[in-house]
């Protein structure tokens, strides 16, 4: 590791000791209607610090009575919201905007501190945060535009309202950056919301819900338009899905957890929307500009730790290159700089609990068993406490094996030889998953027609995963239900509602006269 007289280290090491401060003196607290809330129960459970798995901080252990008071809230406060003028809330939005970046340095290494993950990277996630509020607040004032459809004697026009209290649950992986991309639409629809956030990285929730409701409230709006339940999913989680004033769930998390959710909401008939795993194909075809090809394969599975939905943990890689591409991959990856998150220089810090880093460290004898070759890693990184693990690479692998077939999440790459289109196209749709699909050719037919049959909600082609806001994001298979982005996100948020008025000349048919 980074020895800690590093400045830059020593320097965010301090930022985040007084960032993290205000955790200390107490539980990290709920917030429901503005009010800074223990659980009923007194219940608490621990935020651990990845670098050492030290309690960093002791979190209130929301159930169903916080839920319940949450849901009340949210109901409360909706009907202020929902009248809110699309221009105000276009206001209000770009003010936590500005808050988020006033704030995205603390924000970054309280992220950084919670997750394990590089603060190079949480640093930009912060603002992406801010732009997500920014990208909704924009489109706010339309959020409830419909159509207007003529018929020979009636007028038809549709209306789009916001469709009541959300329910939103997020996971631990760049928890700040997620939760402003459910939270942001929802209130730009006129929803008022109930988030849950992840039990592994609860602290930066904290810090958005105080300025969203801040901002919020100093518009003259009542509290509860976002509150915030802190707690595991099992308890505070189910409540929310379960709760009979929330209309929808928006949530971000593993497939089993959707199925989960899924029945839980069944009873109240939950809306429910769903970003779940992935098992990303990165197909390398022989004539692409295979440097490039390298850079965005390596940076999407062993950035943020390869704690990503959107990774490629699939690297399909056209036979008649795949040693020397190989060679190249193993020889970088043994060079990724392990360490502690807060330094600068760190590209692969801690994962973000010790479960998460035994599940990661249980494939390697798995990848053996099947008959695959680890290249490189495999085994913890840098001695001692904390969850560091080696960057893995696994060559020769089949499409049977768990490692091609399961989500792993972390900064583990399997790669596989293919031997033509069709090859790759049938290896890449073997999973049950299809979030993303890239892919590396100088051939533009073949592009078009791999990107169509290719199972997934996106496609890049000679690109890394770089969003454009306005585009749909989202999966298809056991990798989620619905889009996010652009009117997609209200599509979601909204209710459509179709009004027909008659042309004076409309003859009503006439029964018993
Ligand atoms: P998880 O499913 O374990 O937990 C996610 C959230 O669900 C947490 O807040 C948890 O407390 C809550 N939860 C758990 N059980 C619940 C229940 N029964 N009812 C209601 N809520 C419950 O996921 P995770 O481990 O935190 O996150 C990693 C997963 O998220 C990976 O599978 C990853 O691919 C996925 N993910 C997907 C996307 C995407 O856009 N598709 C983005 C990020 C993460």
């Amino acid at each position: 590791m980074n020895a800690p007289f590093d400045p830059k280290l020593a320097a965010n090491l301090a930022g985040a000791e007084r960032a993290l401060a205000r955790f200390r003196d107490g539980p990290v607290l709920h917030r429901i209607a503005g009010e800074r809330v223990p659980s009923a129960s007194g219940e608490t459970f621990a935020s651990l610090d990845p670098t050492t798995n030290a309690e960093q901080a002791t979190v209130a252990a929301g159930g169903a009575a916080e839920i319940d008071r949450a849901a009340r809230a949210a109901a409360a406060a909706f009907p202020a919201w929902r009248n809110v003028p699309g221009a105000k809330r276009r206001k209000i939005l770009h003010a936590i905007a500005d808050a988020i970046e006033a704030r995205a340095e603390e924000i970054a290494l309280v992220e950084s501190s919670d997750t394990g993950q590089p603060i190079r990277y949480m640093a930009k996630a912060a603002l992406r945060g801010a732009e997500n509020f920014r990208f909704f607040a924009d489109r706010a004032p339309e959020a409830g535009n419909g159509l207007s459809l003529p018929d020979t004697d009636h007028l038809n026009y549709t209306l789009r309202q916001p469709i009541g209290p959300v329910g939103v649950i997020t996971p631990w992986n760049t928890p700040f950056m997620l939760s402003t991309w459910k939270i942001a639409p929802a209130l730009a629809a006129g929803c008022t919301v109930v988030h849950k956030p992840a039990e592994w990285s609860p602290l930066s929730a904290t810090i958005l819900h105080e300025i969203m409701d801040e901002k919020i409230r100093a518009h003259g709006l009542p509290a509860g338009v976002v509150n915030c339940v802190q707690g595991l999913g099992e308890n505070a989680g189910k409540a929310l899905t379960e709760h009979p004033a929330i209309k929808a769930i928006a949530f971000v998390g593993e497939t089993t957890t959707g199925q989960h959710i899924m029945a839980q909401g069944a009873p109240t008939l939950k809306r429910v929307h769903f970003e779940l795993g992935g098992k990303n194909p990165v197909i390398v075809f022989d004539d692409a500009d295979l440097d490039r090809a390298l850079d965005a394969v390596l940076f999407m599975i062993y950035s943020l730790n390869g704690e990503r939905c959107t990774s490629s943990s699939r690297a399909l890689v056209q036979r008649s290159i795949y040693d020397a591409f190989a060679a190249k991959a193993a020889e970088r990856v043994r060079r990724i700089r392990v360490g502690h998150p807060l330094d600068p220089a760190t590209e692969l810090g801690p994962l973000i609990h010790p479960r998460h880093a035994e599940k990661v460290l249980s494939y390697p004898a798995l990848a053996a068993a099947e008959g695959a070759r680890v290249a490189c890693g495999g085994g913890r990184a840098l001695s001692g406490e904390g969850n560091y693990v080696e960057p893995t690479l696994y060559l020769d692998a089949a499409s049977s094996m768990r490692i091609a077939q399961e989500e792993i999440f972390g900064p583990v790459l399997t790669m596989i030889p293919f031997e033509d289109e069709a090859d790759a196209i049938r290896i890449a749709n073997d999973v049950r998953y299809g979030l993303a699909g890239y892919l590396w050719t100088r051939d533009v037919g073949r592009a078009h027609r791999v990107a169509r049959d290719l199972e997934a909600g996106m496609i890049w082609v000679n690109s890394e995963n770089v969003r454009y806001l306005p585009t749909p994001f989202g999966g298809v298979k056991s990798s989620g239900i619905g889009r996010d982005g652009g009117d997609y996100s209200f599509d979601f948020y909204m209710e459509t509602k179709n009004v027909a008025i008659a042309f004076g000349s409309h003859a009503v048919p006439r029964i018993g006269a």
